[in-house]
């Protein structure tokens, strides 16, 4: 019996944290600089657990897809990671969900662990040739990202490492992709907002009562959060960062949003919480019950 999905509400919408796998990374690789001793409890022997995995927003009859995990695989890189992906549709079949009934998918970026169940092949990191995809998982949804991120990795970030594959990825999506601008509504009570700066079209998910009643949010905040750490310390710097200082600015401002639960989804153990301001400081409070990776 696994435990359930974590989950949270706001009015009669769920958000539901539908997991693909984790990812067990080298610290000092992911990122450089930090002085782990000074962050007790955030290594696992040594090593930084990221989860990956989608959140599955249910508003008003509709069924959105955040971010699409890693995909089918387990691979082993060697110094940098050893990353494990595949149960997302089993995680949405414990919904009682199945691929056609995702009207909408939504990518707050193209980074390859938030892509991975675009189409039926895996696009393994580091890999000299992939498959072609015959077809998109979620084949009924619409996918929607922001026209900055989609032109970045069709562009000059094409051959960067640790973006989207152009026969598993992109040329699934040509012709198939919408572009979302910051502001717009993409179902009832859930908006989307430029948080550019870790890629340069990054989106973060923004969900509402959609009633109207009730100032509270829950903000997905795709990968301006990897670990609690960067709520300890907001100087730490993420190897993946496109542009490091800009992502720094759009974290902290995160951390000051009032009455906003954050949903981040490579939190191992905690998906959903808040932030609090103590003093100085900030620390992270989870919010309910994460299963461990695994
Ligand atoms: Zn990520």
């Amino acid at each position: 019996m696994t435990a359930p999905a974590p989950r949270i509400t706001v009015g009669e919408t769920s958000i539901i944290y539908l997991a693909d796998g984790y990812g067990v990374h080298n610290p000092d690789t992911m990122m450089p600089g930090v002085d782990w001793a000074a962050h007790p409890g955030v290594l696992e022997d040594g090593q930084l657990v990221l989860t990956f995995g989608s959140f599955l927003i249910r508003a008003a009859g509709h069924n959105v897809l955040v971010d699409l995990g890693l995909g089918d695989m387990d691979v082993n890189i060697p110094g940098f990671a050893h990353v494990k992906g595949g149960r997302l549709l089993e995680s949405l079949a414990a919904e009682g969900l199945s691929a056609d009934d995702i009207d909408t998918v939504v990518y707050t970026h193209l980074h390859l662990d938030h892509i991975g169940w675009t189409s039926d092949v895996a696009p393994v990191p580091n890999a000299s040739e992939t498959k072609s995809a015959t077809g998109l998982t979620f084949a009924r949804a619409r996918h929607l990202m922001a026209e900055a991120e989609w032109r970045y990795w069709t562009g000059e970030g094409a051959a960067e490492m640790g973006g989207p594959d152009a026969q598993a990825t992109i040329k699934p999506l040509e012709g198939v992709v919408e572009f979302i601008r910051s502001g717009e509504t993409i179902a009832p009570g859930v908006t989307v907002e430029d948080t550019s700066g870790h890629t340069p079209g990054h989106l973060g998910v923004v969900v509402q009562d959609p009633s109207g009643a009730g100032s509270g949010a829950v903000f997905i905040a795709g990968d301006i959060f990897h670990a609690p750490v960067e709520i300890d310390d907001p100087t730490c710097v993420f190897a993946s960062d496109v542009d490091a200082e800009k992502a720094r600015v759009v974290r902290e401002s995160l951390m000051r949003r009032p009455d906003t639960v954050i949903a981040a989804g490579h939190f191992n153990n905690a998906v959903f919480g808040r932030v609090t301001a103590v003093g100085g400081t900030h620390t992270w409070t989870p919010i309910g019950h994460t299963p461990a990776a695994g």
